[in-house]
């Protein structure tokens, strides 16, 4: 197709409105990037800090300090929360650290919504009222790649100043588009911000044209399935959708909890209300090899496990319950691992299975 023609425009429209819907957002104007997260996530570096302004990233795992050593790389100065493994963002922290900068240098605080190596969702609702109770005007700009259809969030009602998406994760894409929304502040800080840029730029990202749109060629076969994926999700339904990953994510939490009995594995999450709708990261004890029952999982059970990410490289493993995903197929997935552990012959605490089928059943 060609990349003028009226047909993709109107694609991209949908696109806009639909993702719009999934953030409740009506307020806020939405600039698309052919590409990763990463991408999305530079952008609001780009554009939100001159080089040498300072954003407050507090510790959420392996990705915020991913998005924080972006930052510094970018030559952006970056305040980090103290951050204790297995915990969620604490909203004290993020509120101390405000109200000490007394110069007003914090332009935005950068939040990562679900932590997908950590598996941790923090409170939003909370840690706006840090950033209000400080009475702090940074930006609040939250990383919703791997929470968005799945975990509950409305930007406009959690006065959520930018959202920064992608679609291959609860949006049930293939990888290669990512996505700013952006409310009027932080349109205007970024329109104040001296920094330079081009591609990442949102003003170019203005105006009605697919080209222009993009910034050059849209990924049309890419925005095609996205507007598909996202007729599915209105199909369900957003309630139901978070339903459904509540109650998916119950039954892993419900096994998990069972294959945890003798300390043989746990929970990276030690916060049981923190623990993200999803993904699971499940440590394993010191001489057990989580790689290796990766591969058995794999290559005998066809269960594509993951592995730890960044400080949990090689001790963990996580399942990823997020996006186009029913009960048989999780029920199908914990089989798989626990299969896996036994063939590795880890000693798990038995019945999960049983857990999760109880916590399905109810
Ligand atoms: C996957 C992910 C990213 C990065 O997305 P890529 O497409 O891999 O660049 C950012 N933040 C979170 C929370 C993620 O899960």
């Amino acid at each position: 197709m060609d990349h003028g023609d009226p047909r993709l425009d109107e694609v991209i429209a949908a696109i806009d409105v639909g993702i719009k819907r999934l953030l409740q957002t009506k307020d806020a104007e939405l600039y698309m990037f052919a590409s990763n997260g990463h991408g999305a996530w530079e952008a609001a570096i780009e554009n939100l800090l001159a080089p040498g302004q300072t954003v407050l990233i507090p510790g959420t795992g392996h990705f915020s300090e991913s998005w924080a050593l972006q930052a510094e790389a970018l030559g952006r100065r970056v305040i980090r929360t103290p951050f204790r493994e297995g915990h969620p963002i604490d909203p004290q922290a993020v509120e101390q650290a405000l109200r000490a900068d007394v110069e007003r240098e914090i332009v935005a605080v950068f939040a990562v919504h679900t932590d997908t190596a950590s598996s941790t969702t923090s409170d939003l609702a909370a840690l706006r009222a840090a950033i209000d109770a400080a009475g702090h005007p940074a930006l609040f700009v939250v990383d919703v790649v791997a929470s968005l259809a799945a975990a509950p969030f409305a930007m406009d009602a959690m006065r959520v100043n930018v959202a920064v998406g992608a679609t291959q994760k609860g949006l049930m894409s293939p990888p290669g588009m990512s996505f700013v929304a952006v409310d009027r502040r932080a349109d205007e800080v970024a329109a104040g911000n001296p920094a330079p840029r081009y591609y990442w730029d949102w003003s170019r990202r203005k105006g009605d044209q697919s080209y222009r749109k993009f910034c050059g060629t849209p990924p049309q076969n890419l925005l095609y399935g996205i507007e598909a994926a996202l007729g599915l999700l209105f199909l369900e339904g957003i309630d139901a959708i978070i339903a459904r990953h509540a109650q998916l994510a119950r039954a892993v939490h419900a096994a998990v909890e069972c294959w945890s009995r003798d300390g043989a594995v746990m929970f990276h999450c030690r916060v049981p209300a923190a623990r993200s709708v999803s993904v699971t990261t499940i440590e394993t004890r010191a001489g057990i090899d989580p790689e290796a029952m990766r591969t058995v999982a794999r290559e005998r059970f066809q269960v594509a496990i993951a592995g730890g990410l960044g400080p949990q490289g090689g001790r963990a493993f996580r399942i990823g319950h997020l996006g186009n995903l029913n009960s048989a197929m999780i029920l199908g997935c914990l089989a798989g691992v626990e299969a896996a552990m036994q063939v590795q012959k880890i000693p798990y605490g038995r019945g999960g299975m049983e857990a999760a089928i109880t916590s399905l059943g109810g």
